[in-house]
């Protein structure tokens, strides 16, 4: 069994092991629960896991995650620096000023 990786969101987590299981990918969540601000465990400790139950899984299972990342990044608008205007994340540059996106060059 593998840590995949940690989150900062339940609503996330379960959402990505809904997306694995739908892929015939078995995993679990660990730190379900979080902590009820106790102050004795450090916060980063408690943040919920996911973890891939077969090893031989692992790599599909981080092509996975990485694609669906991935696409929630490229919905994201951009703002220019130069005139403020909000871009679709398909334009490169600015469609107000012709501006390249300063984040994706
Ligand atoms: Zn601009």
């Amino acid at each position: 069994m593998k840590r995949l990786m940690s989150f900062e969101s339940l609503a996330q987590v379960g959402h990505l092991k809904n997306i694995l299981e739908q892929s015939g990918i078995d995993c679990l969540i660990k730190n379900e629960q979080l902590s009820g601000g106790l102050g004795e465990i450090p916060f980063l400790d408690c943040l919920p896991e996911l973890w891939i139950i077969r090893d031989q899984d692992f790599l599909r299972a981080e092509s996975l995650l990485k694609a669906t990342l991935n696409f929630h990044e490229s919905e994201k608008s951009w703002r220019c620096i130069d005139c403020g205007e909000n871009n679709e994340s398909h334009f490169a540059v600015c469609w107000q000023c012709s501006s390249p996106d300063s984040l994706n060059t």
